[in-house]
């Protein structure tokens, strides 16, 4: 299953492309029949959001518009300190938003992300998830579309990076052990 010499630390696809396509195919429909006739704004936080978003659009049958953020967050040792790196370039005043992430972990960088934007009077705030890793959860978020819930493992693939790379596996996968230390 191996695709190109960079990927040898891949231990195991855990979702397939093909299981990522029906779902991805499923949460557009869901959203575009939710939000018929409202200026949808679907906003993503960078990097590892980027390959779901882009998918997620095309699935998405009805107008809607795309901005950006990207955060830095200092999880460890910090208490979860997460700063906005680069923010939005359009108000989002007014505008039903749903926040696109590829992965939720503890849930920290995605609560301060909607605590921020909350601040912003949007008409509405969701949150669309393709993982949840729920079991590491520390905060309580509501997510109203969730992809796959998944276990408590490293993975890569489909936006997820190890140390930058591994983001453009078209499936996502745990990686060895040995690859994290
Ligand atoms: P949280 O604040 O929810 O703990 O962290 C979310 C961020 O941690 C994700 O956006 C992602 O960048 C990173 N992350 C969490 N779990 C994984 C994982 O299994 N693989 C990778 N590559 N990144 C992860």
């Amino acid at each position: 299953m191996t695709r190109f010499s960079g990927d040898s630390v891949v231990e195991k696809v855990l979702i397939t492309e093909e299981a990522i396509a029906a779902r991805v195919a499923e949460l557009g429909s869901a959203i575009a029949r939710d939000y018929a006739g409202q200026d949808l704004r679907l906003l993503t936080v960078l990097r590892g959001g980027l390959f779901f978003l882009a998918d997620l659009a095309r699935a998405i049958d009805s107008h809607l518009t795309l901005d950006f953020m990207a955060v830095s967050s200092f999880s460890a040792g910090t208490g979860g300190a997460v700063r906005i790196t680069k923010d939005l370039d359009d108000s989002i005043e007014g505008a039903a938003v749903v926040v696109v992430e590829d992965i939720i972990d503890t849930g920290l960088t995605l609560n301060y992300v909607l605590s921020v934007l909350k601040g912003r009077g949007p008409a509405s705030l969701e949150v669309c998830t393709l993982l949840d890793k729920d079991i590491r959860r520390i905060v309580d978020l509501p997510i109203a579309y969730r992809g796959f819930s998944v276990p408590d493992r490293f993975l890569v693939g489909y936006g997820l990076d190890l140390g930058g790379r591994l983001r453009n596996l078209p499936y996502i996968a745990t990686v060895d052990e040995a690859a994290l230390t």
